[in-house]
């Protein structure tokens, strides 16, 4: 079958390697239908390896460079091995990527997220939703309601990660939160902060095309940092307190900055963007404000409730879809055309048939 296997740095190729033997123990085969390209997969295209292990196999899974990428993934399930209850064949199920131990203290506790061996499907696995076929846990599995489609099941991990990172700051109702940045991580955090209760959510992005999508997933103000310096505008909408909430979904060393700049006294800041190293914070401002700054780490914990809200019609992934392309494209219509026209592109999903 035909796969995307990252071999190093910029160099990742489209080429056919053995289908997954029939799945053992505790784990399932899923045939993928859409599998989305994340800013994380990008990050390893363009400055990794980030979180691929190409020196020594990943102490967990044994997986080593080169690995077949692809975690955002929607599929059938068309087997199951041994002791498999959670699926069955002919399931159509969303996947979470993570993996864990299942025997540390946060694998006990429903925080997998923070298992300190943890692996991901298509990074450190044998595996990814870049290929027609994937042997996967049966635990990531989520089963799709008849309404949502694989194309928004695929949306399932990312608008997880995001509800998850909203929900860190636990947003009281008709609280002002601001978005730093609105690609899709950050379209996604911005329909959470408004599903979770947020008032006014404004975003702050210099894209014209992203600030067009931020008011299609109906942020209540853009700020525009090129024409308007934001610590300034968040003040303007909020009185001059700032932000409750700030969301970081950008992932750049200034934009790390300013999330912590925008928020009031005593707000709070959860950052989820990607960085490709440390990054610097505004110390001082922090403690004169008596802020807080967390992280937040991927869907593990709220997919059950993110399908259902996706059922109810609460996401609206649609306009986040702006791509749709073949596997054999992936590199030219998917990688590289994300770096040349990254503000012209949101979420594109890949066909892995
Ligand atoms: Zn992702
Ligand atoms: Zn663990």
């Amino acid at each position: 079958m035909k796969a995307a296997v990252w071999h190093a740095q910029r160099d990742v190729r489209v080429e056919d390697i053995p289908e997954p033997p029939s799945p053992p123990r505790g784990q399932v085969t899923i045939e993928a239908s859409w599998t989305g390209i994340c800013g994380t997969d990008l990050h390893e295209y363009t400055g990794g390896p980030i979180y691929i292990p190409t020196e020594v196999p990943h102490p967990l899974t044994g997986a080593i460079a080169p690995v077949v990428l692809g975690h955002e993934t929607a599929g059938q399930v068309v087997a199951v091995g041994a002791d498999v209850t959670r699926v069955e064949v002919g399931d159509r199920v969303a996947l979470c990527p993570i993996i864990g131990c299942l025997e540390c203290e946060w694998c006990r506790s429903g925080l997998m997220g923070l298992c300190p061996s943890i692996a991901f499907l298509g990074v450190s696995w044998h595996g990814g939703g870049f290929s027609r076929y994937v042997n996967v846990y049966d635990y990531m599995c989520y089963r799709l309601p008849p309404e949502v489609s694989y194309e928004m099941g695929a949306l399932v991990e990312p608008f997880g990660a995001a509800y998850r990172a909203v929900k860190q700051a636990e947003v009281k109702p008709g609280e002002t939160v601001a978005i730093v940045g609105s690609g899709p991580i950050g379209l996604m955090a911005l329909q959470s902060a408004r599903i979770q209760g947020a008032g006014q959510v404004i975003s702050i992005e210099p894209a014209a095309k992203r600030q067009e999508l931020a008011l299609e997933c109906e942020a209540t103000a853009i700020i525009d940092p090129n024409a308007q310096d934001p610590v300034a505008g968040i003040a303007e909408y909020t009185n001059g307190a700032g932000a409750d909430v700030v969301i970081e979904c950008a992932g750049i060393a200034a934009t790390g900055i300013l999330a912590g700049r925008v928020a009031r006294r005593k707000g709070r800041v959860v950052v989820m963007g990607v960085f490709e190293g440390p990054a610097p914070l505004d110390f001082t401002d922090l403690v004169y404000g008596e802020k807080t700054v967390m992280g937040s780490m991927g869907p593990y914990g709220v997919i059950d409730e993110v399908l259902q809200l996706m059922a109810e019609g609460k996401f609206n992934g649609e306009p986040l879809v702006t791509g749709k392309i073949d596997l054999d494209d992936i590199v030219s219509d998917g990688f590289e055309a994300l770096i040349r026209n990254k503000d012209e592109i949101a979420k594109i999903l890949v066909s892995p048939k």
